[in-house]
Formats: structure tokens, C-alpha cells, sequence
């Protein structure tokens, strides 16, 4: 039967119901007000609106399929990386429908999900075959990820200060535009130069494909100092923008040129996470595959930010695997969230079958 996926790692409260052979038979996403205040998410208050906010969005969204809850076959979570509180809150919900519905509960790993995202039936042209070269972008994440198989990813590099998403949104509040603050920079950036002016490619040209963004915000700071308190030109402020974007996809690209090397084999380069709905960084992505002789692709904006329909693609593909190495799933109900989960720790869900 179909499986209900239920999203609860940050501040999207998400669920979702997709047939055996990934058929989104519906979704819904709510993504949290009660933040923006805040400038940032707050956990307390993710948990405790993913909570709230639950119950209803999981009826309204089976209603949306025309299911009843028994019509179910599986149940599927977030259990992690994320904020430890909505994740008890998403996956303590999946586990005690699951109980109640007598069916498998399985926990997905949330950037295992953005990562297997690609593969949904019908998304990418030509499908996503694996290996692949992920470029994960988002508030929370930023980091290349050698997608090599089912429960077989290799980090090639990560940010070792701010993830993409942050940066934009710390910029933004820089120029006053609100939280978070991408989409705006990118609407303000479009009235600015993007060699207007000089800012410095934190990383670029060196070996491996780690990020760095503080140096840039920095740069940022530096730059607007001398106005203090006083209104920012508007003419200034789209300069900076844009010159912040441009600088950003700059690094970016570099970046992924590495990663390529690191991976000879990848045929393709797939963007997720929020960031990835940027044009100008998509542009440049798409350019980068180009002269390396690789596809690019990126899941629409809906599946790029955080949502449910990824985590239950991802719990059927885990599901599919195991059957096919002949193995118990993986679906342990006294299993805990975890804050943090990293990818490598994945190929452990595969335990042998009883023997
Ligand atoms: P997680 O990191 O756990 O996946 P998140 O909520 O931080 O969760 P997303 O929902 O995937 O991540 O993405 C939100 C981020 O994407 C924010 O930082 C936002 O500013 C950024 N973003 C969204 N649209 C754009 C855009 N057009 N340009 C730049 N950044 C953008
Ligand atoms: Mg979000
Ligand atoms: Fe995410």
C-alpha cells in the first residue's frame, strides 16, 4: 500500500502519501510563521507549532489522497539531522499511527531524502542514475555529497562556517530586507551590478570542496559600516546584492568543479535545498555541468525546500533496497531521532536477515 510521510526537522511541518511506485497522491507543507520575529527559527516554537500543527495536516492530507488511514501500507518520518524537538514531535506521530495501523514504521534521513529527491519517477529528463554529485543548499545544510547508491553517499565537502541559505538570510538582514531573506535579496539584486563591487571568493582555487561564507558577510559589514544608522541608497544596497549573489555563485561553482574531479564518474550535478531556487546560482550551476560534460538538474522549488513527499520517496527506495539484498528492513521502532545523522552512518540500516 502507500506510504504517509511525515517532515518535522525545522520549520516546515509537512506530510505526505505517495503510491508504491512514487506516485505523490498528495502533499501539503506548512511552512511556520511565528519566526520571522525572531530573525531566525526557534525551536521551542518549531516543536510546539509542528505539534500543533500535526494532527489536522495529516487527516487533511489523507483526506486529499481519499485514503483511509487503514488504506496505508507504510509510515515514514524524519528521525534526523534536525531540531531534536520537532523531530520528536514528526517521528513520536509516525511511530504511534504506524503502532496503530499495525504497519512498518521507517526512519528516513533527512538529506538522504533531499538527496534521493532527483530519483522521483517523472522529475529529472532522462531519470537520475546513480552516481550523481549533489549540491545541497539550505538554511541549515551546504554541502557536496557523492550520491553513489542507496545508503551509499560520500561527503566530498562541506561549509565550515555558514550554510548558503544563512549567509543570504544574514546578508539580507544586513540590508534590511527581513527573514529569511534569500528570495528578497534576489528580487533586490536584480536592480544592482554584480561588479559593482569588490568582494572577496572566500575558498575559491583551493583543493577540496569546502564552503566558506563568513569572510563575505564580513565584507558586507565592512562595506555598509560607514553608513551606521543612517538609510541604506537603495541603489547601493541592490549593488551589494548583487555583487553578494555573483560572489556567491562564483564560489560555488569553483566549488563544484572540484567535486566533479573528486568524481570522475558523476554524470550528473542535482541542486536541492532552498538556495537552489536562486536563478542566477542556478544558471551558473547549469553552465559548470555543461563544461564538464554533465547534466544539471534541480527538483522544482516545492521539492527543493524541506517537504514530505521526499522523505516517503526516500523511505520506499530504502524499503525497495532492503528487499532486494534480502535483508530486515530497517524500520526499528524504539529507533531515536537524532540530532545529528551523518550520511555515512547510512549503509548500517541494512542489517543481514535473521540467519
Ligand atoms: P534545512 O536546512 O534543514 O533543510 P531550511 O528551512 O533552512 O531547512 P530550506 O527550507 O530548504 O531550508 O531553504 C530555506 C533557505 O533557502 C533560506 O535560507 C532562504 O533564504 C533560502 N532561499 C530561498 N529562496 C532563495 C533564493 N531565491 N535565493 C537565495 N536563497 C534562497
Ligand atoms: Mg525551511
Ligand atoms: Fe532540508
Amino acid at each position: 500500500g502507500p506510504v504517509l510521510a511525515v517532515e518535522s526537522s525545522c520549520d516546515e511541518t509537512a506530510c505526505a502519501i505517495l503510491a508504491p511506485e512514487g506516485t505523490i497522491l498528495a502533499q501539503r507543507v506548512i511552512s511556520q510563521d511565528g519566526h520571522a520575529d525572531f530573525g531566525g527559527v526557534v525551536p521551542e516554537i518549531a516543536a510546539r507549532a509542528h505539534l500543533s500543527l500535526l494532527p489536522g495536516l495529516v487527516k487533511a492530507t489523507l483526506n486529499d489522497a481519499n485514503l483511509p488511514p487503514a488504506g496505508l501500507g507504510l509510515v515514514a518520518a524524519s528521525t534526523g539531522p534536525g531540531l531534536i524537538g520537532g523531530l520528536i514531535v514528526g517521528s513520536g506521530f509516525a511511530k504511534g499511527l504506524a503502532l496503530a495501523l499495525n504497519r512498518p514504521f521507517v526512519a528516513v534521513n533527512h538529506v538522504e531524502a533531499h538527496a534521493l529527491t532527483a530519483r522521483l519517477p517523472g522529475l529529472v529528463e532522462g531519470g537520475a542514475p546513480f552516481p550523481y554529485l549533489l549540491l545541497l543548499v539550505s538554511g541549515g545544510h551546504c554541502q557536496c555529497i557523492a550520491v553513489e547508491g542507496i545508503g551509499r553517499y560520500r561527503k566530498l565537502g562541506g561549509t565550515i562556517d555558514d550554510a548558503a541559505g544563512e549567509a543570504f538570510d544574514k546578508v539580507a538582514k544586513m540590508l534590511g530586507l527581513g527573514w529569511p531573506g534569500g528570495p528578497a535579496l534576489e528580487q533586490l539584486a536584480r536592480e544592482g551590478s554584480p561588479d559593482a563591487i569588490a568582494l572577496p571568493r572566500p575558498l575559491i582555487r583551493r583543493p577540496g570542496c569546502d564552503f566558506s561564507f563568513s569572510g563575505l558577510k564580513t565584507a558586507i559589514a565592512q562595506k555598509l559600516a560607514p553608513y551606521g544608522h543612517t538609510p541604506l541608497p537603495r541603489s547601493f544596497a541592490a549593488d551589494l546584492a548583487a555583487s553578494f549573489q555573483q560572489a556567491v555563485a562564483d564560489v560555488v561553482a569553483d566549488r563544484i568543479n572540484h567535486a566533479l574531479d573528486m568524481m570522475p564518474a558523476a554524470r550528473l550535478l542535482v541542486a536541492a535545498g532552498g538556495v537552489a531556487a536562486n536563478t542566477v546560482l542556478r544558471a551558473r550551476l547549469e553552465e559548470t555541468a555543461r563544461s564538464r560534460g554533465c547534466r544539471f538538474a534541480a527538483p522544482p522549488l516545492r521539492l527543493c525546500t524541506d517537504n514530505a513527499v521526499m522523505v516517503g520517496w526516500a523511505a520506499l527506495e530504502t524499503w525497495e533496497e532492503a528487499a532486494r539484498r534480502g535483508q530486515t528492513p530497517f524500520t526499528d521502532i524504539a529507533m531515536r531521532p537524532r540530532p545529528r545523522w551523518p550520511l555515512e552512518d547510512m549503509a548500517s540500516r541494512f542489517t543481514p536477515a535473521h540467519n
